[in-house]
């Protein structure tokens, strides 16, 4: 017999880069690709004076967060995350709980994707700024997070991946959902919680909505604010804010004219707001929600006028559809 010696490192040699895929995997490519269309994005663009600059032109907005924002610590706790979370996804299901009695192999379907977010919840900040907004979005001692941040300037910041559950809505409910943060995209508006919202944010906001609704097939009843989700605890986005445009642009519905409308005198306002989404635990609030979101008048008043009754009604038969 004969014995072919080779020496302990060219072994290892060997090993390593029988090891090493000569293809990369679809990950890798999905990575340089992005980090191409990255690159190309940054090249294109010209370096911002300030923050004011404005993204008409479609390039990214330089902005230096670092003056606000420990970017490197914050970024390095998402990355860490986020690769959790693919370890876990990446777990073989058949040991998530130990209680069940699962077989002993394992066979995993081979037709499977990504969960999507199926409603988008619009906020205000109530902050000075974007600034102050990404400041308390990378502590974690505040608890709080959405996936955009926009601007009064229309910049964008995409803070946390669509497919991931960014802490934006709380505690409430529309229809039977209670969890919106698991199946909701948030989007805060840089806003002081009482003034207008500018032209080049809202111009930014439905460039965002158009690209959500595209990538994930959101119904257009299901772009709502942050009140009408919890109306008890929240008034977000405030009252000035373009409804009305956004539903003529596919984001939210919207009454007809009401000109004509003879409303039925056993017409029950409660039962429509629930009909429409709304959570008529505490009616009163629910009316206020309705009201700020579709008549664009801020009023504490609990009781509908008739005006409001007719949108209500006009509205209501919408959401039968
Ligand atoms: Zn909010």
């Amino acid at each position: 017999m004969k014995i072919i010696f080779i020496p302990l490192s060219a072994l290892i040699l060997i090993i390593a880069s029988c090891s090493r895929k000569t293809v990369p995997s679809r990950v890798e490519k999905l990575k340089a690709e992005k980090q191409a269309a990255l690159n190309n994005k940054i090249s294109k663009s010209e370096p911002a004076k300030d923050n004011t600059n404005n993204n008409d032109s479609g390039n990214a907005i330089v902005r230096d967060s670092t003056k606000y924002v420990d970017v490197d610590y914050a970024n390095k706790v998402y990355n860490k995350l986020a690769q959790s979370f693919a370890d876990t996804i990446a777990m073989n299901p058949n040991f998530n709980d130990p209680s069940l009695d699962y077989t002993k192999d394992f066979v995993g379907s081979v037709n499977v994707n990504m969960r999507k977010p199926n409603y988008v919840i619009i906020h205000h900040t109530s902050q000075g700024s974007v600034d102050e907004t990404l400041h308390t979005f990378t502590l974690e001692r505040a608890a709080v997070s959405a996936h955009y941040v926009i601007g009064r300037d229309g910049s964008i910041h995409h803070m946390v991946n669509d497919y991931l559950r960014a802490w934006q809505a709380g505690i409430g409910k529309w229809g039977s959902v209670t969890d919106m943060n698991s199946c909701s995209v948030g989007i805060e508006l840089d806003n002081d919680g009482y003034g207008p919202f500018t032209e080049k944010q809202i111009n930014s906001l439905l460039k965002v909505l158009a690209s959500l609704k595209k990538r994930f097939g959101i119904p257009q009843a299901n772009f709502i604010g942050h009140a009408d989700f919890a109306p008890t605890r929240k008034n977000d986005p405030n009252v000035n804010f373009p409804w009305q445009t956004l539903s003529q642009k596919g984001f939210g519905l919207w009454w007809s004219d009401t000109t004509n409308v003879q409303v039925p005198p056993d017409f029950n306002e409660t039962q429509a707001l629930r009909i429409i989404g709304y959570d008529i635990r505490d009616v009163g609030r629910a009316v206020i929600a309705f009201r700020r979101h579709f008549c664009a008048i801020e009023s504490a008043q609990p009781a509908l006028s008739p005006a409001e009754r007719k949108v209500l009604y006009c509205l209501y038969t919408k959401y039968m559809y």
